[in-house]
């Protein structure tokens, strides 16, 4: 053997070492890591993690929902004292005011892919929500007008749930929400009688969610397209007392996928999911 062939050898030796390291460190990638990988949350999760448009969202909405207060306030000054009750809006929770990102970040990191109850509930207790861009200052508008800002939420991490959720508001800057401000459901996620009993002492201007559920039960259907043609058939709404955030990972769209909200993390149901995108 030469020296020149030697050299050869030796480069494509090095070469082949460089092609194949990286083959040999995925296959030594263990079961976990490689399901992490394909985690179907991970578009969902990253585009909220990271996505300016994501928050900007946000800030629409709440530029949207004070423009109708703004709206509201003076229609009741030109109403010279016709109508005198109270005005109000009524905002959900999570996703809505609170973010819960840093959850859905765990969430993946331990190798999960469909919401889980169990980790959600140890979660809450930390106080890592942050309030959603716009949020904060919308409230603070509210209640420089004399507008009651309730907060409606379905929850359930038992008998502390209120104070969890009132805690959880403080923590992330709604330091002024006061406690009869806050309804907390833990045994449904129908909001139709508490917001019927606000509506009955206060001219609600609008509704603000991140779920259809948030603003009326009708839309809680199993059925996807059902939900789609309700929502078509309220689309005045949108946008005027109806005002809708994103969510990208939770909610009764899951449900109408699934026909459950929180679906189990089955080969079964990530077929379903599977068909769902594809479209059928
Ligand atoms: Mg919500």
């Amino acid at each position: 053997m030469t020296t020149r062939t030697l050299k050869t050898g030796a480069a494509a030796a090095l070469l082949l070492s460089a092609l194949v390291t990286p083959v040999s460190a995925a296959e030594a990638q263990t079961e976990t890591e490689r399901a992490e990988l394909t985690n179907p949350l991970l578009y969902a999760i990253a585009w909220r993690q990271t996505a300016a448009e994501f928050r900007a969202l946000y800030y629409q909405g709440f530029a949207l929902a004070q423009l109708r207060v703004e709206q509201a306030l003076a229609a009741r000054k030109a109403s010279a004292g016709n109508d005198t009750r109270a005005l109000a809006v009524i905002t959900d929770v999570d996703e809505t005011v609170l973010l819960s990102g840093a959850y859905w970040g765990q969430l993946i990191a331990e190798g999960g892919d469909f919401f889980d109850d169990a980790t959600w509930d140890a979660w809450v207790p930390n106080n890592e929500f942050v309030a959603s861009p716009g949020a904060r200052e919308f409230a603070a508008f509210c209640e420089a007008n004399g507008v009651t800002l309730f907060f409606v939420t379905n929850r359930d991490q038992g008998e502390a749930t209120f104070e969890l959720a009132l805690g959880n508001l403080r923590a992330a800057g709604f330091e002024n929400v006061r406690a009869e401000n806050l309804r907390v459901l833990r045994q449904t996620s129908n909001k139709e009688a508490v917001q019927a009993q606000i509506r009955s002492d206060y001219h609600v201007i609008a509704s603000l969610g991140d779920n259809l559920n948030d603003f009326a039960r009708r839309y809680y259907v199993t059925d996807v397209a059902e939900r789609e043609a309700l929502m078509h058939a309220d689309a005045a709404r949108f946008g005027a007392d109806y005002i809708v955030f994103p969510n990208p990972t939770d909610g009764h769209w899951i449900r109408a996928i699934f026909g459950e909200s929180e679906p189990a993390p089955t080969e079964a149901n990530r077929q379903v999911l599977r068909a769902a995108a594809v479209g059928r």
